[in-house]
């Protein structure tokens, strides 16, 4: 059987630099605020996961009222969904991402983001897909204040 999921995140900008995003750091001006590290990447990766398992969602399955996830690797937040679509019997098959953004430029960071994510998600880099695009100058991404980003991902039974 093949589930597919949709996961989406947004975080604010915040000074100051490095930009943790997809499970890589990217120097700017800004990071994203939250209370992990903020990778809007993994966490909508990690919820496309989630919802493709009907298993949860990341805000319950890591409490932001919890302080063992204050400042959390994002990148271990993703494995541990795995783990938890696998004990529900399911394998990844693959995962596509869009950052909505209009700052930095992102097309030269995205294989590695692409790698990052496929090492986290057990998969072939080949099966990962990172695109980005700015927002037109529209609305709250259009003038800078923050990141959202969009993922689906694939499931199969195992
Ligand atoms: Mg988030």
């Amino acid at each position: 059987m093949i589930r597919v999921g949709l996961g989406y995140d947004s975080h604010r900008f915040q000074p100051p630099g490095p930009l943790t995003l997809g499970g890589i750091r990217i120097p700017f001006d800004n990071h994203l605020h939250g209370h992990s590290d903020g990778d809007a990447v993994c966490h909508a990766v990690t919820d496309a996961l989630l919802g493709a398992a009907a298993a949860g969602d990341i805000g319950e399955m890591f409490s932001d009222k919890d302080p063992r996830n204050a400042g959390r690797d994002s990148l271990e937040m993703l494995r541990e969904a795995v783990r938890r679509v696998a004990e529900k019997g399911f394998g990844v098959e693959q995962a596509d991402v869009t950052i909505i953004a209009e700052s930095p430029r992102l097309a030269e960071h995205r294989d590695a983001m692409r790698q990052r994510l496929a090492e986290a998600l057990g998969i072939d880099v080949g099966l990962v897909s990172v695109k980005a695009k700015s927002n037109e100058g529209l609305g709250w991404i259009g003038r800078g204040e923050g990141i959202a980003c969009v993922a689906i991902a694939t499931l199969s039974s195992t």
